[in-house]
């Protein structure tokens, strides 16, 4: 909703790697292997694959990146690269009770075969488990499964909450919304009137 609205292309991070383990463009086996297992994939490789994404021509007018930086390092590279461009910056933080992260996520599933989302408790298909475009059978990502998801919220404590702290102290123009709870249109709104009023 909000890409639309501003125009601008959605840049994932973890999409970006999801389609390079499904095309086998570029990812190697250590990489898929990481992030099967929750962990976080390095620096290194996140940080240029996302200069290359940025460096294309439908970012020029600006982008909304989505799970990057997601650390420390990743952060500082980030900030560095837009202050040399003189980009200015807006991060959104939503923040979401532990909870229910795990039951959204649990409750996940995806098209093997055309990729569409869906999920049993938000957004369930029409007929039970099953694509609503090509009644191919849902699956579970690998990384959706509960003990790989508490893997992934240890490595958000530890590696992704000081990035926040950074990117304030750095002078980032933070906003806070409370995703717990509202529907995504709502939090839409709440994310674009902050960003109006900040
Ligand atoms: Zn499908």
């Amino acid at each position: 909703m909000l890409t639309e609205c501003l125009g601008l292309p959605h840049i994932s991070t973890g999409e970006m790697l999801r389609d390079g383990i499904r095309h086998g463009a570029g990812i190697d086996a250590a990489v898929a292997a990481t992030m099967h297992a929750g962990s976080l994939v390095s620096d290194a490789v996140v940080d240029s694959m996302v200069e290359e994404r940025l460096g294309r021509a439908d970012a020029a007018k600006g982008f909304v990146l989505d799970g990057y930086p997601r650390t420390l390092a990743q952060a500082r590279h980030l900030w560095d690269w837009l202050k040399r461009r003189g980009i200015p910056e807006v991060v959104i933080h939503l923040a979401v009770d532990y909870n229910v992260i795990i039951a959204r996520l649990t409750g996940r599933r995806e098209c093997p075969r055309c990729g569409t989302p869906y999920n049993v408790a938000l957004r369930p298909p029409k007929v039970d488990e099953l694509c609503d475009l090509d009644g191919e059978k849902l699956i579970v990502r690998e990384d959706d499964r509960e003990v790989v998801i508490r893997q992934r919220l240890n490595a958000y404590e530890t590696e992704t909450r000081p990035v926040l702290e950074y990117l304030r102290t750095a002078g980032g123009r933070v906003i806070e919304v409370d995703g717990s709870y509202d529907p995504p249109e709502k939090l839409y709104r709440k994310i674009s009137q902050a960003i109006e009023n900040g």
